[in-house]
């Protein structure tokens, strides 16, 4: 699965495509749906890994909140937050796993199964800081990875963005 550095430009990538903005232009939505794609990950912290944060049901729940946070004013924002959080869902399904449970629990609330691509564009991003090799190298590697696919991609999102941008 993805570092939180591909999380980021795919969130960012994502929301461009999607349409989302804001109005404080290209580098507040880079931030902002940066980091809204980093989110999901924080069920590391509560030992539920890959599981409701990373479905349908957490990016429903995360674009109502956005509409709820803006009273409704600002379709756009909670449009580009469904983005970029569906985004961190998608390029999970699409690394590879070797931390149980493997894959993530996508479609919940409809199933509590977990579902994994059968072939892997990203390599997994290793937790164990007690193997080096395995957490500097092999991270690194994954992550220089990671941005040569996501880079270019959240590069043309931005240029689609600025574009349709009303002047
Ligand atoms: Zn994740």
């Amino acid at each position: 699965m993805p570092s939180p550095l591909g999380h980021a430009l795919g969130g960012a990538a994502a929301a461009w495509l999607a349409g989302g903005r804001l109005r404080e232009g290209l580098h507040a939505e880079a931030i902002l749906f940066g980091t809204v794609a980093m989110l999901p990950d924080l069920d590391l912290m509560v030992g539920a890994h890959s599981t409701y944060t990373h479905s349908i049901g957490a990016v429903i729940l995360a674009a109502g909140l956005a509409l709820s946070l803006t009273r409704g004013r600002a379709p756009w924002l909670a449009v580009g937050v469904a983005a970029a959080w569906s985004s961190h869902i998608l390029l999970d399904w699409l690394g590879s796993d070797t931390s149980p449970p493997i894959g993530i629990m996508a479609l919940w609330p409809f199933t509590d199964a977990f579902y994994q691509s059968p072939a892997f564009l990203f390599d997994a991003i290793s937790r164990r800081y007690w193997l080096p090799q395995e957490f500097i190298w092999g991270n690194l590697r994954a992550m220089v990875k990671e941005v040569l696919i996501l880079a270019p991609v959240a590069w043309l999102a931005m240029r689609v963005a600025y574009r349709r941008r009303p002047q």
